[in-house]
């Protein structure tokens, strides 16, 4: 079991209030280091405080960098004022670019990583994974020896992971929870709730439920629904309106899969507003 007392690498970790994306779900920053410091994913803007805050309760120990896992607003806009605050570089894969919101810019990333590269940290290597789909250029961190994973929002520690369309990519999503799986992490840092203890367990959950709701929406496409409201009706009754986009983003990210795997085709030239219909033919679909 996790412990974060005594945790297997120096890492700790601040929980980062969110005020407008992921509202009332805080963000984990990760601050990895005992000599020299990288700081993963700092938050919404008040994460820079909080960060400066707990490396000052620290001894101010230097910072080497911040990495970002991905641009989203919950984790990446105190990168700006803390590069400038502490006059360090910033880490982001470029294939964010589509993503990055007012907060930050490519004037505020110093370091465009890449797939190839390790982080060093106190002499401890730490590889970098591509895993794409939540959002493109998404990147987790991997520490071999203790198999610690920070997996940003490949995976999250309460509940499920949202794909966003069209940045949001779920044959992307789902190709990268297969390859962290095949890597047996140990542990699962997640960008947002507790520690992931069962890694394994948990990308199984998450496989299988991708493939029901693929399954489930497929058959509503053969029974005649049509448009994305008439998918969420079916697949959530209850749902709560706040999350109505979340739920209509992951139907169109389905969508949009089973739309590459030649099972379903838009009425429309615009797969963002479109209804759907089956392909004729599909030996599946028929
Ligand atoms: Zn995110």
């Amino acid at each position: 079991m996790w412990d974060w007392n005594s945790p297997p690498i120096a890492i700790r970790r601040i929980e980062i209030p969110n005020q407008h994306f992921m509202r009332g779900q805080p963000t984990n920053c990760y601050v990895l280091g005992r000599d020299e410091l990288v700081v993963v994913d700092p938050g919404d803007t008040p994460g820079a405080d909080l960060v400066l805050e707990h490396l000052a309760n620290c001894g101010n120990r230097p910072v080497k960098a911040i990495f970002l896992t991905h641009a989203h607003p919950d984790h990446a806009p105190a990168a700006s004022v803390l590069r400038q605050t502490l006059g360090v570089p910033v880490m982001l894969h470029p294939d964010n670019d589509p993503i990055m919101r007012e907060h930050i810019s490519w004037n505020d990333i110093d370091c465009e990583i890449n797939p190839d590269q390790l982080l060093h940290v106190d002499g401890e290597a730490f590889s970098l994974v591509m895993t794409p789909g939540h959002a493109p250029g998404h990147v987790a961190l991997y520490h071999e020896p203790t198999r610690i994973m920070l997996a940003g929002d490949l995976v999250s520690g309460n509940g499920t992971i949202g794909v966003f369309p069209p940045h949001g990519s779920m044959s992307a999503y789902i190709q990268s929870l297969e390859l962290a799986r095949r890597m047996q992490p140990a542990f699962l840092l997640p960008g947002h709730g507790p520690v992931i203890d069962e890694p394994e367990e948990l990308f199984d959950h998450y496989l299988k439920r991708r493939q029901d709701r693929e399954v489930e929406i497929l058959d509503l496409v053969r029974s005649g629904n049509r448009t994305i409201d008439e998918f969420r009706a079916a697949l959530y009754p209850d749902l709560d309106p706040q999350l109505s986009y979340a739920a209509d983003s992951t139907i169109r990210a389905h969508l949009i899969k089973l739309f590459e795997d030649g099972r379903v085709t838009p009425d429309s030239g615009d797969m963002m507003t479109s209804d759907w219909d089956l392909v004729a033919g599909h030996p599946i679909t028929d």
